[in-house]
């Protein structure tokens, strides 16, 4: 395992545990007696950093997390949890759920406090609600020992959180060789490593879907004269600039754990060659490529009359194609026919198709996306 200073939190592992996808039994629920074993052999592995939030598992991720750092493995680990932002109508509230959430976690206090999920609109409710009189009362009554933030936005809305409040000790951003540009991305990176704020990485496999990766992509890892993983490409990648000290992972089952551990002996800052990080660029460009509708999410076609989400319909038709996820697109379609946004409604009035500056055949492309032709059947 390899560590790191992590600003004035103390020395870290480079792999965090994340605890968002405990393992579960058939009933949906968590099974705690395997996640705590897990998470015990993580520690016992070399991870001193575990990430919960208020919402993981329904609430029962923190409850898990407690029992599994009891017996002297509280001590061993840097605890960081969330305020799950979205709750909060009040000043009073931030102080409730946090006790309640030390309650959950059986413990007096944690060693990192985030603002869940921040975007810009989210951050500014948070402040005029109090929020920094907040954590200045909870630092000085020892609940918390550091603050900071998780964030999905725009990396403009990043630069602003982040300039804003000279007391954040970290940020936890979305970075994976996907999303290089993406929310915070690379220049949010930097940005906080010039303000000494570390950072911490989510998602630096997407969610899986660059542990297993399609075959083209698995052909061109295979070309190369270094043997490594799809999952140890992705990792090397997100724990690559200077600024990341931690990456989280969240680890369903013994074996992806014990792979994070190996991985993690390799997985240090400047852990690429530029000439590695080229290929990682090429990797996404492959994913890139395999994508059916070259729509720019301009948007230049909406709203339209019918209500049809023709951005999001696209996105997610290629999402699910590039990554080889069919049920992906079944989830994300089914939540815009429920908000009345899916291609069944195009009566083909046509409109679209000539605001379109990419001249798409969008009424042929959303009748094949709602037939399934675009992403090869349905799941
Ligand atoms: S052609 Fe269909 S999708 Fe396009 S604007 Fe008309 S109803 Fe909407
Ligand atoms: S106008 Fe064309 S490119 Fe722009 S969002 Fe609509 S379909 Fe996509």
């Amino acid at each position: 395992m390899q560590y790191n200073q992590f600003g004035t939190l103390g020395k870290t592992s480079r792999l965090g545990f994340g605890m968002m996808r405990l393992p579960c039994l058939e009933d949906g629920s968590v099974d705690e007696e395997r996640a705590v074993r897990m998470i015990r052999r993580g520690i016992d592995g070399g991870i001193n950093y575990v990430d919960t939030a208020y919402p993981y598992h329904g609430g029962m991720s923190e409850k898990v997390v407690g029992r599994a750092l009891k017996d002297g493995y509280r001590e061993k680990t840097f605890l960081t949890t969330k305020l799950p932002c979205w709750k909060v109508e009040s000043r009073r509230d931030m102080d409730t759920l946090l006790d309640e959430q030390l309650k959950r976690l059986d413990v007096p206090c944690v060693d990192m406090y985030l603002l869940h999920a921040l975007n810009g609109e989210r951050y500014e409710k948070m402040k005029e609600l109090g929020c920094q009189d907040f954590f200045e009362h909870a630092l000085k009554d020892g609940r918390v020992r550091h603050v900071g933030f998780s964030f999905h936005d725009s990396h403009e809305s990043f630069r602003k959180i982040l300039l804003d409040y000279d007391a954040w000790e970290m940020c936890q951003v979305q970075y994976n060789y996907l999303d290089d540009e993406y929310q915070a991305g690379r220049e949010g990176i930097r940005l906080a490593e010039e303000r000494k704020v570390p950072v911490v990485i989510m998602e630096p496999l997407r969610g899986g879907a660059l542990a297993k990766v399609p075959s083209d992509v698995q052909a061109a890892m295979d070309a190369r004269a270094e043997k490594r993983s799809p999952a140890e490409w992705a990792f090397r990648f997100a724990g690559n600039p200077t600024g990341v000290k931690v990456v989280l992972s969240g680890m369903s089952d013994e074996k992806a754990l014990e792979e994070n551990l190996d991985i993690f002996d390799r997985v240090f800052p400047g852990n690429l060659t530029a000439e590695e990080d080229a290929f990682c660029m090429e990797l996404k460009r492959i994913f890139l490529a395999r994508r059916p509708v070259m729509c720019t999410a301009c948007r230049y076609c909406q709203p339209c009359p019918q209500g049809v989400r023709i951005p999001e319909i696209f996105a997610a038709v290629n999402r699910a194609v590039m990554l080889d996820r069919r049920e992906d697109f079944e989830r994300s379609y089914a939540a815009l026919a429920r908000e009345e946004g899916d291609a069944s409604r195009c009566v083909g009035c046509g409109t679209c198709e000539a605001a379109c500056p990419q001249g798409l055949d969008i009424i042929e492309l959303l009748r094949k996306a709602d037939e399934r032709v675009l992403t090869g059947g349905r799941a």
